[in-house]
């Protein structure tokens, strides 16, 4: 059967309508009328298109946060269950509808129909169910076929089944508080002095306040955090030092992976086993016991599962490639609360997409990570005063441009506070560091050097050291901040690129940020890696970075930063990374993906986690 040409005609005008256009304004009048007489006759006009039953959803409005309503044809096939299924068409335009979105963002919806009204929850059809469901839909309406045959984006349908039985508040946390008995660790919940300590992270602006923090102690704790959030309808997220922490609410269950701590070092193989929580200062202490280095980032004290599920790039970045390269296994609680060992034979997909993925596709309760045969390198900095910036800067982007890869340079234009534990040449100044490590012999690595020696520091602390303590290279802080970061990426930095960074963060833009930095990327990190993973963009040639304090009554350090994003648009790489993806714009955090990448990582989210249960934070969901 055909639903009535006329509405076809009107879909496809709602679906294609400029937003504030006069047809816009047409569509939501006729669209709003629609719903009213729905409402006032219980469905009895326009409750249905034919023999399509049209029912009313309401959603919340994924930004604004207000109700919103459409009328929906709305299918339930007996043979497939009880669930309904609706199509998010939109006629087939390019975009899913917007209710879709918002339906996705908050899974609680309202449909009414037949005169009555019950409250559901959303979620997509994995791709199982749409393989069944979508010549059900076909032969129901076969508009739906000439919709899709419209787009180029696969027509998603979205199921609404029962809320999980509502429970008082009480209820929910004595079965979390149960939980914890069941637990090798330990259940905290508001209120409680360990519950404040642990969900509070690094980057003290973000709002982490859980329905209760589950203290993992070993995987089974976290696949039980896993199973019980799920029954109780809450969603899991995961923190271990919130350096790249996401806004956690009452409706997630936070697994703190402090607990799962240990470290075994394999000398021979050259890897180290790592539990989840493990942060990289005791790995790389650890594995330079046996005269061996472990791929951190720049900051030792931050967590080695989100790391790597981020990608990873570290002050070797250029020589060895992102860190995620180097894993050779991970052990993973899915979704489904499912413990997994993770390599590239075992589950070639969790094993890609958990590479980069963050955590889409489960939390890793361990890591095998391969080490490399380094003892030292000759790393460090250059400090200039702020009033060379132009001239360092410069003279920096002319020399990486020919920098082998046994290098690997970042430079920043920091203003750091008159801290005692700084050097004096430093404390409570402004200035440009070159920051700067070789792995190649120690007497080229000076001569590669020189060009920027010449332009006389005025703290030179580029000398052969121990990997061990290759955090000092970039002497990230520590101690949590209340931070406000942006981040993008650059294809190049031409002298012109220079010249407009310097016009909005250089020593006489008045820029209230801490500090910009630009990373050299290329070298290994643009190398195809031997097992593909979901990280992306590794095309792109620098990070671009900005901090500023996040203070009351502080100029607004997030626009400070966009607008040192915005100077370099003209040099931007579409893309972003996930571990330098901060802030809460989920738009952001979508360019760390390509179209392909996204599709995968979401279907696979869909796979392993049928309930959404992982479905919080910065993941990949449809
Ligand atoms: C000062 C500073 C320096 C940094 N330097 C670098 C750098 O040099 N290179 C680089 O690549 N990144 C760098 N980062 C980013 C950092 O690697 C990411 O923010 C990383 O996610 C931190 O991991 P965490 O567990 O410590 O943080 P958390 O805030 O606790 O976790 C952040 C996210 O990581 C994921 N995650 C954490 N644990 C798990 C797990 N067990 N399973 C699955 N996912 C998990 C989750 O998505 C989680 O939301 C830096 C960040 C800061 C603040």
């Amino acid at each position: 059967m055909s639903t009535a040409p006329l509405s076809r005609r009107f879909s496809a005008l709602a679906a294609t309508a400029a937003p504030g256009s006069r047809t816009a304004r047409f569509v939501t009048a006729v669209s709003r009328a629609h719903v009213r007489v729905h409402r006032a006759t219980g469905g009895r006009l326009g409750g249905a298109m034919g023999p399509v039953e049209i029912a009313l959803l309401t959603t919340t409005g994924r930004r604004s946060g207000a109700p919103r309503t459409s009328a929906l044809a709305c299918f339930r096939f007996p043979e497939f269950g009880d669930q309904l299924v609706l199509v998010a068409s939109n006629a087939g335009a390019a975009r899913h509808p917007a209710w879709f979105h918002n339906a996705l963002a908050h899974p609680d919806v309202r449909l009414e129909r037949r005169g009555r009204s019950e409250d559901l929850r959303a979620r997509p059809a994995t791709e199982a169910e749409r393989a069944v469901l979508w010549p059900l839909v076909v032969a129901a309406a076969d508009t739906y076929a000439a919709y899709q045959e419209l787009t180029d984006r696969r027509i998603p349908l979205l199921l609404l089944e029962p809320r999980p039985a509502p429970r008082t508040a009480a209820e929910g946390l004595q079965l979390l508080a149960e939980l914890g008995k069941h637990l090798d660790g330990d259940v905290h919940l508001p209120g409680t002095p360990r519950y404040a300590e642990l969900a509070a992270p690094w980057n003290v602006t973000v709002p982490v306040t859980p329905a209760a923090v589950v203290a993992a102690r070993s995987a089974r704790d976290v696949a039980a955090a896993v199973r019980t959030a799920g029954s109780l309808g809450l969603t899991v997220a995961v923190q271990r030092t919130g350096h790249g922490a996401c806004p956690v609410d009452r409706g997630t269950l936070l697994v703190h992976t402090g607990g799962l701590d240990g470290c075994s070092i394999d000398p021979v193989a050259r890897t180290a086993r790592v539990g989840a929580g493990s942060l990289w200062t005791g790995v790389v202490a650890a594995a330079a016991e046996h005269g061996l280095a472990a791929p951190c980032g720049s900051a030792p004290g931050v967590g080695v599962a989100g790391f790597l599920t981020g990608g990873g790039l570290g002050p070797l970045a250029r020589t060895i490639g992102p860190s995620s390269d180097l894993v050779r296994a991970f052990d993973v609680v899915t979704g489904d609360g499912e413990l997994r060992h993770v390599t590239p034979e075992t589950e070639p997909d969790l094993f890609w997409g958990l590479r980069g993925g963050k955590a889409t596709l489960g939390i890793v309760t361990a890591v095998e990570v391969e080490l490399l045969p380094i003892t030292e390198v000759l790393g460090g900095a250059l400090w200039f005063a702020a009033e060379r910036a132009g001239t360092v800067l410069h003279r920096w982007a002319r020399w990486c441009a020919d920098l082998p890869t046994q290098a690997t340079t970042s430079v920043v234009l920091a203003q750091l506070p008159p801290l005692p534990d700084l050097p004096p040449a430093l404390a409570g100044r402004s200035v440009v560091g070159v920051r700067f490590v070789w792995t190649g012999g120690t007497g080229d690595g000076e001569r590669l050097l020189e060009p920027l020696r010449e332009l006389a520091p005025v703290l030179d602390t580029v000398a052969v050291m121990p990997y061990a303590a290759i955090g000092s290279v970039h002497a990230d802080p520590t101690d949590p901040v209340p931070a406000t970061e942006r981040s993008g990426l650059l294809t190049e930095l031409p002298p012109a690129a220079v010249d407009a960074l310097l016009a909005v963060a250089g020593p006489d833009s008045g820029t209230p940020l801490l500090a910009v930095e630009l990373r050299q990327l290329g070298g290994a990190v643009a190398a195809a890696p031997a097992h593909p993973s979901a990280l992306c963009h590794r095309d792109a040639g620098f990070t671009v970075l900005t901090l500023g304090l996040a203070l009351p009554g502080a100029p607004d350090a997030g626009a400070a930063g966009e607008a040192v994003l915005d100077a370099l648009r003209d040099w931007s790489h579409p893309g972003a990374l996930p571990n330098f993806a901060g802030g809460d714009d989920p738009a952001r955090f979508a360019r760390c993906y390509d179209d392909e990448t996204r599709t995968r990582l979401r279907d696979l989210g869909d796979r392993y986690d049928r309930h959404r249960v992982l479905a919080t934070g910065r993941v990949v969901r449809g």
